[in-house]
Protein backbone atom coordinates (compact mmCIF):
# COMPACT_ATOMS: atom_id res chain seq x y z
CA UNK A 1 0.00 0.00 0.00
CA UNK A 2 1.62 3.31 -0.83
CA UNK A 3 2.41 6.02 1.50
CA UNK A 4 -1.03 8.52 2.33
CA UNK A 5 -0.52 12.04 1.77
CA UNK A 6 -4.31 13.05 0.56
CA UNK A 7 -6.52 13.74 3.90
CA UNK A 8 -9.55 12.69 1.85
CA UNK A 9 -7.59 9.03 1.25
CA UNK A 10 -7.43 8.90 5.21
CA UNK A 11 -11.79 9.75 5.76
CA UNK A 12 -12.14 7.02 2.76
CA UNK A 13 -10.45 4.62 5.12
CA UNK A 14 -12.32 4.95 8.06
CA UNK A 15 -15.37 5.15 6.39
CA UNK A 16 -14.21 1.90 4.99
CA UNK A 17 -13.94 0.50 8.69
CA UNK A 18 -10.02 0.65 8.58
CA UNK A 19 -8.62 2.36 11.57
CA UNK A 20 -6.01 4.93 11.24
CA UNK A 21 -4.08 5.51 14.48
CA UNK A 22 -2.47 9.12 15.76
CA UNK A 23 -0.59 9.71 18.69
CA UNK A 24 -4.03 11.54 20.12
CA UNK A 25 -5.87 8.29 19.89
CA UNK A 26 -3.17 6.12 21.21
CA UNK A 27 -2.49 8.36 24.16
CA UNK A 28 -6.01 8.18 24.95
CA UNK A 29 -6.39 4.48 24.69
CA UNK A 30 -2.89 4.27 26.93
CA UNK A 31 -4.79 6.65 29.20
CA UNK A 32 -8.30 5.47 29.76
CA UNK A 33 -9.62 2.59 27.29
CA UNK A 34 -13.10 3.87 28.36
CA UNK A 35 -11.97 7.77 26.92
CA UNK A 36 -10.99 6.27 23.87
CA UNK A 37 -14.06 4.92 23.18
CA UNK A 38 -15.95 7.85 23.82
CA UNK A 39 -13.30 10.37 21.77
CA UNK A 40 -12.58 8.02 19.42
CA UNK A 41 -15.09 5.32 19.01
CA UNK A 42 -18.56 7.86 19.63
CA UNK A 43 -16.85 11.11 18.58
CA UNK A 44 -17.92 12.93 21.48
CA UNK A 45 -16.62 15.98 22.70
CA UNK A 46 -18.03 18.39 24.93
CA UNK A 47 -20.82 20.82 23.78
CA UNK A 48 -19.87 24.26 25.43
CA UNK A 49 -16.06 24.48 27.04
CA UNK A 50 -14.34 26.98 28.54
CA UNK A 51 -11.47 28.29 26.37
CA UNK A 52 -8.07 26.60 26.73
CA UNK A 53 -5.95 29.41 26.33
CA UNK A 54 -2.61 27.07 26.31
CA UNK A 55 -3.80 24.71 23.70
CA UNK A 56 -4.83 27.41 21.21
CA UNK A 57 -1.68 29.64 22.26
CA UNK A 58 0.30 26.24 20.98
CA UNK A 59 -1.78 26.31 17.98
CA UNK A 60 -1.39 29.63 16.78
CA UNK A 61 2.01 29.15 17.54
CA UNK A 62 2.78 26.65 15.26
CA UNK A 63 0.22 28.22 12.54
CA UNK A 64 2.96 31.44 12.34
CA UNK A 65 5.85 29.21 11.98
CA UNK A 66 4.66 27.26 9.49
CA UNK A 67 3.78 30.80 7.53
CA UNK A 68 7.09 32.08 8.88
CA UNK A 69 9.38 29.21 7.76
CA UNK A 70 9.02 29.59 4.11
CA UNK A 71 8.67 33.49 4.32
CA UNK A 72 10.82 34.61 6.86
CA UNK A 73 8.57 37.76 7.23
CA UNK A 74 8.28 38.39 10.51
CA UNK A 75 5.89 41.36 10.44
CA UNK A 76 3.49 39.64 8.72
CA UNK A 77 3.65 36.86 11.08
CA UNK A 78 3.23 38.40 13.87
CA UNK A 79 0.09 39.97 12.71
CA UNK A 80 -1.45 36.97 11.87
CA UNK A 81 0.07 35.27 15.37
CA UNK A 82 -1.71 38.64 17.14
CA UNK A 83 -4.97 38.11 14.74
CA UNK A 84 -5.70 34.47 15.12
CA UNK A 85 -4.55 34.40 19.25
CA UNK A 86 -6.58 37.81 20.32
CA UNK A 87 -10.38 35.88 20.97
CA UNK A 88 -8.21 33.50 22.67
CA UNK A 89 -6.18 35.33 25.14
CA UNK A 90 -6.10 35.07 28.89
CA UNK A 91 -7.28 38.10 30.86
CA UNK A 92 -5.51 39.22 34.34
CA UNK A 93 -7.58 37.26 37.52
CA UNK A 94 -8.18 38.54 41.03
CA UNK A 95 -6.55 36.59 43.66
CA UNK A 96 -8.86 35.13 45.77
CA UNK A 97 -6.17 35.09 48.75
CA UNK A 98 -5.05 38.02 48.28
CA UNK A 99 -7.17 40.29 45.77
CA UNK A 100 -4.43 41.03 44.15
CA UNK A 101 -4.34 41.37 40.39
CA UNK A 102 -2.48 38.12 38.71
CA UNK A 103 -1.33 38.89 35.20
CA UNK A 104 -2.12 36.53 32.60
CA UNK A 105 0.26 34.53 30.83
CA UNK A 106 -1.58 33.33 27.71
CA UNK A 107 -1.51 36.74 26.01
CA UNK A 108 -1.05 38.49 22.43
CA UNK A 109 1.91 40.93 23.67
CA UNK A 110 4.00 37.14 25.24
CA UNK A 111 3.21 35.46 22.30
CA UNK A 112 4.51 38.66 20.30
CA UNK A 113 7.63 38.28 22.36
CA UNK A 114 7.72 35.05 22.13
CA UNK A 115 7.58 34.50 18.78
CA UNK A 116 10.41 37.54 17.76
CA UNK A 117 13.01 35.94 19.91
CA UNK A 118 12.45 32.70 18.01
CA UNK A 119 12.86 34.24 14.36
CA UNK A 120 15.77 36.08 15.94
CA UNK A 121 17.52 33.74 17.06
CA UNK A 122 17.13 31.37 14.25
CA UNK A 123 16.45 33.52 11.03
CA UNK A 124 19.71 33.03 9.77
CA UNK A 125 19.67 29.26 10.01
CA UNK A 126 19.97 27.84 6.42
CA UNK A 127 18.13 24.28 5.37
CA UNK A 128 16.04 22.91 2.76
CA UNK A 129 12.75 23.14 3.25
CA UNK A 130 11.49 19.44 2.52
CA UNK A 131 7.75 19.44 3.94
CA UNK A 132 5.82 21.93 6.08
CA UNK A 133 3.27 20.71 8.06
CA UNK A 134 2.55 17.27 6.13
CA UNK A 135 -0.27 15.28 6.99
CA UNK A 136 0.94 11.57 6.36
CA UNK A 137 -0.37 7.85 7.31
CA UNK A 138 1.48 4.88 6.26
CA UNK A 139 0.00 1.36 6.89
CA UNK A 140 2.18 -0.17 10.05
CA UNK A 141 1.21 -3.90 9.76
CA UNK A 142 -1.64 -5.33 7.52
CA UNK A 143 -4.92 -3.28 8.05
CA UNK A 144 -3.54 -0.99 10.46
CA UNK A 145 -2.29 2.73 9.79
CA UNK A 146 -0.53 5.10 11.57
CA UNK A 147 -0.72 8.80 10.91
CA UNK A 148 0.70 12.15 11.86
CA UNK A 149 0.95 15.33 10.97
CA UNK A 150 4.73 16.59 10.91
CA UNK A 151 6.11 19.94 11.48
CA UNK A 152 8.41 20.55 9.19
CA UNK A 153 11.01 17.39 7.40
CA UNK A 154 14.09 19.78 6.61
CA UNK A 155 17.78 18.70 5.39
CA UNK A 156 20.99 20.25 6.80
CA UNK A 157 24.58 19.37 6.12
CA UNK A 158 24.21 16.82 9.61
CA UNK A 159 21.55 14.97 7.00
CA UNK A 160 17.84 14.74 6.97
CA UNK A 161 15.45 14.99 9.83
CA UNK A 162 11.95 15.98 11.27
CA UNK A 163 11.22 18.55 13.64
CA UNK A 164 8.39 19.26 15.37
CA UNK A 165 7.34 22.45 17.60
CA UNK A 166 6.24 22.14 21.35
CA UNK A 167 4.66 25.22 23.36
CA UNK A 168 4.16 24.15 26.74
CA UNK A 169 5.03 25.89 30.45
CA UNK A 170 6.33 22.33 30.80
CA UNK A 171 9.32 22.52 28.65
CA UNK A 172 12.03 20.39 30.87
CA UNK A 173 9.41 17.54 31.35
CA UNK A 174 9.54 16.13 27.91
CA UNK A 175 11.10 13.03 26.87
CA UNK A 176 12.23 12.44 23.58
CA UNK A 177 13.14 8.81 24.32
CA UNK A 178 11.44 6.82 24.08
CA UNK A 179 8.56 8.51 22.83
CA UNK A 180 5.47 7.12 20.78
CA UNK A 181 4.94 9.99 19.05
CA UNK A 182 8.73 11.28 17.43
CA UNK A 183 9.16 6.83 16.82
CA UNK A 184 5.82 7.48 14.67
CA UNK A 185 7.27 10.86 13.25
CA UNK A 186 10.36 8.80 12.00
CA UNK A 187 8.70 6.00 10.80
CA UNK A 188 6.68 8.14 8.77
CA UNK A 189 9.53 10.80 7.33
CA UNK A 190 11.77 7.60 6.56
CA UNK A 191 8.53 5.94 4.56
CA UNK A 192 8.01 9.43 3.24
CA UNK A 193 11.22 10.39 1.66
CA UNK A 194 12.92 6.63 2.08
CA UNK A 195 16.18 8.00 3.81
CA UNK A 196 17.18 8.02 6.80
CA UNK A 197 16.02 10.53 8.97
CA UNK A 198 16.51 11.70 12.91
CA UNK A 199 14.25 14.00 14.81
CA UNK A 200 14.88 17.54 16.58
CA UNK A 201 12.55 18.95 19.01
CA UNK A 202 12.21 22.48 18.68
CA UNK A 203 10.99 23.88 22.82
CA UNK A 204 8.72 27.00 22.62
CA UNK A 205 8.75 27.45 26.51
CA UNK A 206 6.03 29.65 28.26
CA UNK A 207 6.86 30.84 31.29
CA UNK A 208 5.47 34.72 33.34
CA UNK A 209 9.09 34.77 34.85
CA UNK A 210 11.87 33.22 32.60
CA UNK A 211 13.94 35.48 30.22
CA UNK A 212 12.48 34.75 26.26
CA UNK A 213 15.97 33.21 25.84
CA UNK A 214 15.26 31.01 27.95
CA UNK A 215 12.85 29.00 26.72
CA UNK A 216 13.91 28.54 23.20
CA UNK A 217 15.69 24.71 23.02
CA UNK A 218 16.41 22.72 20.37
CA UNK A 219 17.11 18.92 21.56
CA UNK A 220 18.51 16.19 18.27
CA UNK A 221 17.80 12.82 18.62
CA UNK A 222 17.30 9.62 16.75
CA UNK A 223 16.68 5.75 17.19
CA UNK A 224 18.07 2.50 16.78
CA UNK A 225 16.66 -0.15 14.81
CA UNK A 226 16.01 -2.19 17.57
CA UNK A 227 14.30 0.73 19.35
CA UNK A 228 11.74 0.96 16.37
CA UNK A 229 11.06 -2.27 16.24
CA UNK A 230 10.40 -1.82 20.15
CA UNK A 231 8.00 0.89 19.65
CA UNK A 232 6.33 -1.26 16.82
CA UNK A 233 5.89 -4.15 18.30
CA UNK A 234 4.35 -2.23 21.22
CA UNK A 235 1.85 -0.45 19.10
CA UNK A 236 0.42 -3.26 17.55
CA UNK A 237 0.24 -4.75 21.02
CA UNK A 238 -1.55 -1.54 21.99
CA UNK A 239 -4.05 -1.35 19.02
CA UNK A 240 -4.70 -5.79 19.18
CA UNK A 241 -6.14 -5.07 23.05
CA UNK A 242 -8.19 -1.93 21.57
CA UNK A 243 -9.54 -5.12 19.35
CA UNK A 244 -10.68 -7.04 22.16
CA UNK A 245 -12.30 -4.61 23.88
CA UNK A 246 -13.78 -3.47 20.87
CA UNK A 247 -15.20 -7.21 20.22
CA UNK A 248 -15.94 -7.28 23.81
CA UNK A 249 -17.71 -3.98 23.69
CA UNK A 250 -16.68 -3.39 27.14
CA UNK A 251 -14.23 -0.45 27.92
CA UNK A 252 -12.75 -0.66 30.89
CA UNK A 253 -11.93 2.59 33.23
CA UNK A 254 -8.86 3.51 33.74
CA UNK A 255 -9.38 6.60 36.41
CA UNK A 256 -6.50 8.55 35.04
CA UNK A 257 -9.37 11.25 35.31
CA UNK A 258 -6.82 14.10 35.55
CA UNK A 259 -5.16 14.32 32.34
CA UNK A 260 -2.83 17.38 32.39
CA UNK A 261 -4.45 18.60 35.53
CA UNK A 262 -7.43 19.19 34.18
CA UNK A 263 -10.78 17.06 34.71
CA UNK A 264 -10.97 14.72 32.03
CA UNK A 265 -13.95 15.54 29.96
CA UNK A 266 -16.03 12.16 30.40
CA UNK A 267 -15.74 12.86 34.11
CA UNK A 268 -19.52 13.35 33.95
CA UNK A 269 -20.53 10.08 32.27
CA UNK A 270 -17.99 8.15 34.79
CA UNK A 271 -19.56 9.11 37.86
CA UNK A 272 -23.17 8.66 36.88
CA UNK A 273 -25.09 6.88 39.68
CA UNK A 274 -27.63 5.18 37.02
CA UNK A 275 -26.61 3.40 33.79
CA UNK A 276 -30.08 4.40 32.45
CA UNK A 277 -29.00 8.09 32.75
CA UNK A 278 -26.02 7.96 30.37
CA UNK A 279 -27.81 8.20 27.16
CA UNK A 280 -29.51 11.64 28.19
CA UNK A 281 -26.20 12.78 29.69
CA UNK A 282 -24.28 12.12 26.31
CA UNK A 283 -27.62 14.06 24.67
CA UNK A 284 -27.13 17.04 26.39
CA UNK A 285 -23.64 17.56 27.23
CA UNK A 286 -21.87 16.55 23.97
CA UNK A 287 -21.83 17.05 20.53
CA UNK A 288 -20.37 14.02 18.14
CA UNK A 289 -16.88 15.79 16.32
CA UNK A 290 -14.68 12.53 15.28
CA UNK A 291 -11.17 13.76 15.48
CA UNK A 292 -9.03 14.72 12.19
CA UNK A 293 -5.74 13.36 12.67
CA UNK A 294 -4.49 15.61 9.95
CA UNK A 295 -6.22 19.08 11.62
CA UNK A 296 -3.13 21.77 12.77
CA UNK A 297 -6.36 22.24 15.76
S1 LIG B 1 -13.25 10.27 33.59
FE1 LIG B 1 -11.58 8.90 34.22
S2 LIG B 1 -12.39 6.83 33.99
FE2 LIG B 1 -13.70 8.21 32.80
S3 LIG B 1 -12.93 8.23 30.72
FE3 LIG B 1 -11.96 9.92 31.78
S4 LIG B 1 -10.06 9.06 32.57
FE4 LIG B 1 -11.37 7.33 32.06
Amino acid sequence: MPLIEDPKTIMDLRANGIRVYDYSSIAWSINCPRGFKYRHEMGLTLTSTEINHSLEFGRCIHKTLQFWYPTRKDDEALLMFARDFKPFEEQPTMSPKTGKILDATYTVRFGCSLLDAYFTRYRDESFELIQNEIPVAEELVEGVYVSGRIDKILRQPKGLFFRDHKTSKYMDKYTTNPSPQFMGYKFLTEKLTGQHASGELDMIGVSKTKDLASLLRREPFDYTPYQMSQWKASLVAQIKQLEVYREANFWPQFWNCKPFFRDCMYLPLCTLARGEEHDGLVANLYTIHFWDPFSID
